[in-house]
């Protein structure tokens, strides 16, 4: 079925076509007929497959048949989302499908100044796209009013669930009227988050797509053991052999992602961060870079690892393993969106080899191994233009790492 032949307005088609969206993905397919019914959904599909109009389509249009003038009557869908990026993102989605309708979307998200969103936010909104501490600030402060709100949607449902937000997100259910319709979407869910999603809603319905296999099949990755002090030399050759890509490089702390950022400085590649100590403005504008691929390397933590929809990223590296397995899939899931395909490699070093385990467990399944030779490695030393801490150690690593190889040939 095309969206040609869906029961939704034209103004609606009109920008779906702009888009060059035809036909519904899987997941759209399964999950908008069931939204335009009213039911509460519980929606799990892979990463890059369409969640957002999945969500965004059906709301639209009950909205636009709703509304008779361009005057907003109170918010009445609030769709909550974990990062400021994501909100922007997912709040231009609305935006872009609503164009020909009256439908008015603004997002909402701190480590900016309030004035402005307050201001937009007097002339009258109908759809809300926030992240829970600046949502809650704006409602205890009376700038929010959610007693129209009919639907609720939580994009990254499981995170949104999970400890650091799960406070919020019931004091913000406490503000909204006991009839509503709430969606829940993600590409990773556990059974404790799924009961506790359960509890909030009546019926809710539950869509998921391949269960079997949470990284989405565009998706050719990898596991490269790695020393941890040779990381660096590994992602200068990556970056260097693959100049004209865009490489999404994910660490675990922002002291790391900088210290990357220098190395990288050293070898005179440009790069940008992106993390939870930098400002909203330098977040946005490293975003806006990787996008327009002004900058072809991008290092970045967890902060980024969800939802975010950056065209054409063709590498994925985890220069180090996520520590929560679920982010594993969502990093990954950076990567090969759409109809598009992509790569992701992870840096395995003798320390994380429990937390490989765990992504493994996870997924079910063993990570492919990327083979590196004592050439490969050798090669990858001697190709860096950085100076090595130790030149030494390098060598001794080398040897070592060639006697063993021998000594496994052997048995
Ligand atoms: P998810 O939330 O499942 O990770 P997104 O909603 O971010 O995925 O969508 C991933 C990409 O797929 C976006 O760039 C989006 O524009 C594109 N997309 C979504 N639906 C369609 C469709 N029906 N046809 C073509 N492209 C689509
Ligand atoms: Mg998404």
């Amino acid at each position: 079925m095309k969206f040609e032949d869906y029961p939704i307005a034209a103004e609606i088609k009109r920008s779906l076509e702009a888009a060059g969206f035809k036909k519904p993905t899987d997941i759209q397919f399964k999950a908008i007929p069931a939204v335009m019914k009213g039911e509460d959904v519980l929606a799990i599909a892979q990463t890059g497959t369409g969640k957002t109009a999945a969500f965004a389509i059906p709301v639209v249009d009950k909205l636009h048949k709703q509304k008779t003038s361009s005057r907003s009557e109170g918010i009445k869908c609030v769709v909550m989302v974990p990062t400021r990026e994501l909100a922007i993102q997912i709040a231009d989605v609305f935006v872009s499908i609503s164009r020909h309708t009256k439908v008015k979307t603004f997002s909402v998200f701190g480590g900016v100044e309030q004035g402005p969103q307050i201001a937009k936010l007097e002339k009258g909104i109908d759809i809300l796209v926030s992240t829970p501490g600046r949502m809650f600030d704006l409602v205890s402060q009376g700038h929010i009013k959610l007693d129209r709100v009919d639907t609720l949607i939580l994009d990254e449902a499981d995170h949104m669930l999970d400890l650091g937000f799960i406070k919020d997100i019931q004091d913000l259910i406490r503000h909204l009227p006991k009839r509503r319709q709430t969606l829940f979407f993600s590409a990773t869910i556990d059974e404790k988050i799924k009961k506790l999603a359960y509890s909030l809603v009546r019926n809710a319905i539950r869509i998921q797509i391949s269960p079997k296999n949470p990284v989405a099949k565009n998706i050719d990755h990898s596991v490269a053991f790695v020393a941890m002090d040779d990381k660096r030399f590994f992602l200068e050759r990556v970056i260097r052999q693959n100049a004209e890509k865009k490489i999404l490089v994910f660490v675990r702390t922002k002291v790391r992602a900088e210290r990357v950022y220098n190395a990288l400085e050293r070898m005179e590649i440009k790069s940008l961060t992106i993390h939870g100590d930098k400002e909203q403005a330098d977040r946005l504008t490293a975003m806006n870079e990787f996008k327009k691929g002004n900058v072809k390397v991008l290092i970045a933590t967890d902060v980024s690892a969800r939802g975010i929809d950056i065209p054409n990223v063709d590498y994925v590296i985890n220069y180090d393993l996520p520590e929560q397995p679920e982010n594993y899939v969502h990093r990954v899931g950076r990567t090969g969106r759409g109809m598009q395909k992509g790569i992701a490699v992870s840096f395995c070093s003798e320390e994380e080899k429990p937390v490989l385990d765990q992504i493994q467990q996870y997924l079910d399944k063993p990570i492919a191994v990327v083979k590196l030779t004592a050439e490969d490695y050798a090669e990858t030393l001697e190709f860096t233009t950085d100076a090595p801490d130790d030149l030494g150690a390098l060598m001794r690593e080398v040897e070592e790492f060639e006697s063993r190889k021998k000594k496994k040939g052997k048995k």
